[in-house]
């Protein structure tokens, strides 16, 4: 929506958008482009992060690649304008689904991106091992690195979760493992966001 407010200020029609142009509104809207950006756009909002951009170069691009193909989707895109919610919801599921197709995009943020903000990057775990000195702290980054736990799931750990040895009590499980609990009001206040327990075993978890 924000792009289409934007050609209207800008007074391009969606048949005569070129490259440039898309490349100039990911400027303005918070990308590194070097060219002139001209009038301000999005007066005392913040510039867009890195995912917000990606968002808005699949949507684009998803977009223009219907404008293309479509001339009678021209129109229902024109008429979106005065709905909005629902059809943008709609186009962003319809662009997934083009992206996933087409990667490449010419409008998408470059450079190395993080797996997850909450994952370590690569190379980490080996240079905290070299730094933390304590036990406690080595099985804390060893623990989360190999058994993929979140950080409030591995905080919420209680000794009765650990079932370290070969068949233990539960039943449940044949060799060492753990249990991620949903429990509610630890002291520590660490909670397991998942709803539904699961478990670690030979270093990996059965969901993957
Ligand atoms: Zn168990």
């Amino acid at each position: 929506m924000d792009h289409l407010r934007w050609l209207e200020r800008e007074c391009l029609a969606f048949d005569t958008v070129q490259l440039h142009d898309l490349e100039r509104y990911m400027g303005i809207v918070g990308a590194e482009v070097h060219m002139p950006l001209r009038e301000p756009w999005r007066v005392g909002k913040r510039p867009y992060g890195r995912s917000a951009l990606s968002i808005a170069a699949s949507c684009l691009k998803g977009f223009y690649l219907h404008q293309a193909s479509s001339a009678s989707m021209r129109t229902s895109v024109r008429s979106s304008t005065t709905r909005l919610p629902s059809r943008v919801d709609r186009r962003r599921s319809l662009l997934g689904h083009v992206k996933s197709v087409m990667p490449a995009n010419p409008l998408a943020p470059k450079g190395p991106h993080r797996r997850h903000p909450k994952m370590l990057p690569d190379g980490a775990r080996e240079k905290l091992l070299e730094t933390v000195n304590s036990a406690r702290d080595r099985m804390v980054v060893t623990w989360l690195a190999d058994g993929g736990l979140r950080i409030g799931e591995l905080c919420g750990l209680h000794l009765v979760d650990l079932h370290r040895r070969e068949n233990a009590d539960c039943n449940e499980c044949g060799s060492p493992h753990l249990h991620v609990c949903h429990r509610p009001g630890n002291p520590s206040r660490a909670e397991a966001k998942t709803k539904h327990s699961w478990q670690v075993e030979h270093g990996r978890s059965p969901a993957g």
